[in-house]
């Protein structure tokens, strides 16, 4: 067996982080004093790559029912891919009796035409040559497919770190190119946004 060394003076090390049990420590002094760059580090979990699978969240140690293994806000927000007609500025259902001044995308009120989220991409859609005009609030419309990319894509730029964590998520353009999903997201996503 391979003696765990302490992360700090390199002696022999028992103890370790009861947190994350990644890394020894030969002293409480030790610990203490690795604990304001450990404390960045110390997870539950370790990331490791998978040649099938890609990046994917590996447990350190057995976690009890109930842990927090990671807190993190969303990095977007928007409709899911397949989505009926909703508000871009609170993503509730919309009614259909309203629709924003600038894009014409159907809203709840003028209110919700100032949303921090539909700023940015409301000057763009805005600008579309064709206006849109969604009539069914009941059924899926292909229009709110490029909505979560086109929020992506702006981020690049309104906030340079947000862009910075979007490019570095992995992606599956490898197993979708020419297969039908693929096509279609070429088509509905790719195609309509150029
Ligand atoms: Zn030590
Ligand atoms: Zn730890
Ligand atoms: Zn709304
Ligand atoms: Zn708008």
């Amino acid at each position: 067996m391979t003696e765990n060394k302490c992360e700090i003076c390199k002696k022999a090390a028992k103890q370790f982080c009861s947190s994350c049990r990644a890394v020894f420590y030969c002293s409480r002094e030790c610990q203490k004093e690795d604990w304001k760059t450990h404390k960045i580090k110390c997870k539950l979990f370790v990331v490791q790559n998978h040649p099938i699978y890609g990046r994917h969240m590996v447990a350190t140690r057995d976690i009890r029912a109930g842990e927090i293994i990671l807190k993190e806000a969303p990095l977007i927000v928007g409709p899911k891919q397949r989505s009926v007609p909703i508000c871009l500025g609170c993503h509730k259902p919309v009614s259909g009796s309203y629709a924003c001044s600038k894009c014409h995308f159907p809203m709840c009120a003028p209110s919700c035409e100032s949303s921090k989220y539909h700023k940015a991409e409301c000057a763009m859609l805005a600008g579309a040559t064709a206006k849109i005009k969604i009539d069914n609030m009941e059924s899926v419309h292909p229009a709110y497919e490029c909505i979560m990319p086109m929020r992506c894509l702006l981020t690049k730029g309104t906030d340079q770190k947000k862009w910075e964590a979007i490019s570095n998520l992995q992606d599956n353009v490898d197993y979708i190119v020419n297969t039908e999903v693929g096509n279609i997201i070429q088509r509905n996503v790719v195609d309509f946004l150029k």
